[in-house]
């Protein structure tokens, strides 16, 4: 079998998505890009992620063709196989259905910097991409758009995708930019939240490139 680290890996982080609550359901996928054979190993369509199996994780290339796996591969492929195309940066990607970020997708927000880890996103704002019919390559060209020098974005009436150089960096993107979802949702229900500063931001990512990496176990 191919890949059997990486569809270790592809199984554990759907199953942290759920206990994480990043997600519910079979809601989300998540990938990991192999670039050097321009392949994408990613969760399967419709598969419970509590009974998922390595197994069960399909290889495909970047046009969704199934390469190895007897499973069809995520129907939203798509949100991954755009950013392996295009950015150089991102060897994996997290997609995820988590309520605080889809209820501010909803209506059509985006994530300012209000809690200070929003800065994980790589800018000042986390953006929202607008809505399209899921599965569509509309959708994934939507997606990619908004995250134009950003590592999160979130989508218009759906959820959030996140992008990193490993699966590790991925979700741990996803799930702080989630934190800040919570935080500035209730932070706007108490009153008016105070937003960092662009000059700020920038400090912190300074910092960040220096200290704050999350290894892959
Ligand atoms: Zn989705």
């Amino acid at each position: 079998m191919m890949f059997e680290k990486q569809r270790d890996l592809i199984v554990k982080y759907c199953n942290k998505m759920i206990s994480t609550g990043l997600t519910r359901g079979t809601g989300g996928n998540v990938s990991i890009y192999s670039r050097e054979d321009e392949l994408v190993i990613i969760s399967p369509s419709g598969i419970d992620y509590e009974t998922m199996t390595t197994e069960d994780v399909v290889v495909i290339d970047l046009d969704g063709n199934v390469v190895e796996g007897s499973n069809r591969p995520s129907s939203e492929y798509g949100l991954h196989t755009v950013f392996y195309r295009n950015r150089e940066d991102i060897n994996s990607v997290v997609h995820a259905h988590p309520i605080y970020s889809s209820t501010l997708a909803t209506l059509g927000m985006e994530i300012p910097s209000a809690y200070y880890l929003n800065a994980v996103c790589g800018g000042p704002n986390v953006r929202c991409a607008k809505y399209a019919l899921n599965g569509t390559e509309e959708l994934a060209n939507n997606v990619f758009d908004a995250m134009k020098d950003r590592y999160v974005v979130l989508m218009a009436n759906h959820g959030l995708v996140a992008g990193a150089k490993d699966i590790a960096n991925a979700f741990n993107k996803a799930e702080e930019i989630e934190l800040s979802a919570e935080i500035y949702y209730k932070a706007k229900l108490l009153g008016t939240p105070n937003i960092i500063s662009d000059e700020g931001v920038q400090e912190m990512l300074v910092a960040f490139k220096k200290y704050s990496q999350v290894t892959t176990k």
